[in-house]
């Protein structure tokens, strides 16, 4: 607190006391503490060092000054995510990855970009902010991602969403360009997806989006944790959250490979919340979740693999949500009761379970040829808070224990790692091939 009375060392007032006092008094708490607002002064403080960025070009050619920057805002955020500032500060940040991208060219800070403007319109729907954020997403994806599909898929979420927003004259106008240079459907031969489904595969073409005829299949991949939370330990204190990364980001390239249209939620070792990941999937509209994890357990014998999917039909999920609350601290009952609410008209149980089980069958065969022992634990329902949110078919792999001393061993071997990825990339593949097969 940086303001005392005047009258007597604020340490030595209890805080309710001293609240009280406030009251009778008739001062204003607000206007005291508004006088220092620790949000303000911060994103003061991260915005003086933009500027001076922005008037040292030598400094710019650093990645360590743009990430000092993005940091610096960054604080804002997570310290004091319902503050005034925070949308803007999100915004600046994506906005720093997309300037950072310019000069260094990287792969991961155009992604960058593209998931935290994702972020904003997610995080402050109600924000001025969230349509800009679109826009300026639907701008990199098309101009510097060369992904005019995916720049079209948000380009109509923002007209959705937003149809009397300042941002729809140039949202139409930036749609309408992309409709005559690039007709839809023809993404699986563009500059990101170099291998043409049809050319990958003997089987038809994979179906069709309701919200983009004709488009490959949009797959979010979640690896699971990043940044602060680690997930589960192996017994050498290898991270869950770096097993899952390294295993998605590998199958959101073989999925690419296919023709499919993926984007991961994280792309580095960064926190993201849990609503956050099924946000961007239910922005992007996508047509599948498929998150990725790795287990633990107290036993040490505990092994195998097994696979969740989304199933909110029934009626014993009411009672089971007690013991989600012990899963997730950042969510009240009462949340998941709306969300519930929400899902059960527009989840596809059925798509969710075929799903699961077909990664689940490929999995546990790719494994066994390097593990002959992996225990097949099966396809289970689940209330994983993460996928509680995706209003699509939505799967949660746990692709080992990391508790299990040779199952955790393999689970940070590369060469192992691949195998898991590669099965679930041609399981998902698959899947949708089959969709399109029976017409689905
Ligand atoms: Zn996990």
């Amino acid at each position: 607190m940086p303001w005392r009375w005047p009258w007597r060392d604020m340490d030595t007032v209890h805080p309710i006391t001293a609240r009280l006092r406030a009251a009778a008094l008739g001062l204003c708490a607000c206007v005291l503490l508004g006088a220092a607002n620790p949000a303000t002064a911060l994103y003061d403080k991260a915005r003086t060092r933009y500027q001076s960025l922005k008037g040292q070009s030598d400094h710019q050619q650093y990645r360590h000054h743009w990430t000092r920057v993005i940091d610096s805002f960054d604080v804002v955020v997570s310290r004091y995510p319902k503050s005034p500032e925070a949308p803007g500060a999100l915004f600046t940040i994506a906005g720093l990855w997309a300037e950072l991208y310019a000069i260094s060219k990287r792969d991961g800070d155009l992604k960058q970009a593209l998931d935290v403007y994702a972020r904003v319109a997610t995080r402050y729907p109600k924000s001025t902010l969230a349509d800009d954020a679109l826009l300026k997403q639907a701008e990199l994806r098309a101009k510097q991602g060369q992904d005019p599909n995916a720049a079209t898929v948000t380009l109509k979420t923002l007209l959705s969403r937003f149809p009397k927003g300042d941002k729809v004259p140039e949202a139409r106008a930036l749609l309408s360009s992309l409709k005559s240079t690039q007709p839809l459907g023809s993404r699986a031969s563009n500059a990101a997806s170099p291998t043409p489904l049809a050319a990958a595969t003997t089987q038809p073409p994979v179906p069709t989006v309701a919200s983009t005829p004709s488009a490959a299949p949009h797959i979010v991949i979640d690896p699971g944790h990043g940044g602060k939370d680690t997930g589960a330990l192996t017994a050498k204190d290898k991270a869950e959250k770096a097993i899952a990364l390294a295993i998605a980001t590998r199958v959101a390239e073989q999925l690419r490979a296919q023709g499919f249209v993926v984007t991961l939620t994280r792309t580095a070792d960064t926190s993201l919340s849990l609503s956050e990941r099924t946000g961007l999937a239910n922005q992007l509209q996508a047509d599948a979740f498929v998150s990725i994890h790795a287990n633990a357990s107290r036993k040490p014998d505990a092994h195998g693999i097994e696979t969740y999917y989304l199933d909110v039909t029934h009626d014993r999920y009411a009672l089971k949500l007690a013991a989600l609350e012990n899963q997730t601290n950042e969510h009240e009952v009462s949340d998941l009761r709306l969300i519930l609410a929400d899902l059960a008209t527009k989840v596809n149980t059925d798509q969710s379970y075929t799903l699961a089980r077909t990664v689940q069958t490929q999995l546990v065969k790719a494994a066994r040829t390097r593990n002959p022992k992996v225990r097949n634990l099966g396809v289970k329902p689940s209330l994983f808070y993460v996928l509680l949110g995706a209003r699509m078919p939505a799967i949660l792999i746990e692709t080992g224990f990391v508790s299990h001393k040779q199952e955790g061993t393999l689970l940070v071997d590369d060469a192992y790692q691949t195998t898991l990825a590669d099965a679930i990339a041609v399981a998902v593949g698959g899947h949708f091939r089959t969709l399109v097969a029976r017409g689905e």
